[in-house]
């Protein structure tokens, strides 16, 4: 089963991607956390979307899409995927669409989360994550551990007030357009309402699959 999971920054799409995947047995593919591994390695790609994460602008949909033919065509995503934040933008969703029909798969589920600018924006200020595996806390202090590896807890540069202003600018922009383009082609985009405790949110989301 391969699902998008859509939703402004800060919605929660990683916390629940997490919680599915486990729940679901296929993995969490987040773009996000692939693109910071890639600046943390240094390589050439991690190189070229570093200045666009640090100032919450969208990473070139040329970027996205290799990451996602790499990812989508390897063994580990041969039962499905939970893609966190891996579709932006109508050209992503357009190039996901195409490579899974060369190979015979396709998109099954789109939830989108829904959650108003400012508790968006309280959730992003206190956020931090484990530098290690990503996973996002609460209420958690930089340079404490992270429960799940022991890696340390940091602020992410891109929850600075500015780049947050900016991220959320840009959902609106060029990432709401892609639920119309889903709606468009007859695929039921669920939407949750995910200003609820994070348990209730998986709960909505797993009725919403049938699971
Ligand atoms: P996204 O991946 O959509 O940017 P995250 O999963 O990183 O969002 O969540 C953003 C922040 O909000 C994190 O600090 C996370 O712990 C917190 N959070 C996630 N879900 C909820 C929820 N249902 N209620 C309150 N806080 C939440
Ligand atoms: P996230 O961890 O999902 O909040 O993503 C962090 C940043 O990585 C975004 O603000 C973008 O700069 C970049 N990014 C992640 N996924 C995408 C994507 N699908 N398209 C474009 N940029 C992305």
């Amino acid at each position: 089963m391969i699902i998008v999971l859509l939703g402004p920054p800060g919605a929660g799409k990683g916390t629940q991607a997490d919680r599915l995947a486990a729940r679901l047995g296929i993995p969490k593919i987040a773009t996000g956390d692939v693109l910071r591994a890639a600046v943390r390695d240094g390589t050439r790609r991690g190189l070229e979307a570093k200045s666009y994460m640090d100032r919450g602008d969208l990473v070139p949909d040329s970027v996205i899409l290799g990451i996602l033919q790499e990812v989508m065509t390897s063994p580990a995503t041969k039962k499905g995927a939970i893609l966190d934040g891996a579709v932006r933008t109508v050209p992503q969703a357009e190039g996901l669409g195409t490579m899974l029909a060369e190979i015979g798969k396709k998109v099954d589920k789109v939830l989108l989360f829904d959650v108003d600018d400012d508790e968006l924006v309280k959730r992003l200020s206190t956020r931090t994550v484990c530098e290690r595996c990503q996973t996002p806390y609460t209420g958690r202090d930089p340079g404490t551990s992270c429960t799940k590896c022991g890696g340390t807890l940091v602020r992410r540069k891109d929850d600075e007030p500015d780049a947050v202003r900016n991220r959320l600018e840009v959902y609106r922009t060029q990432t709401a357009p892609v639920i119309g383009w889903y709606g468009d082609r007859k695929m039921n985009v669920a939407r949750i309402d995910a200003d609820a405790p994070v348990d209730e949110v998986t709960a909505r989301a797993l009725q919403v699959l049938g699971k």
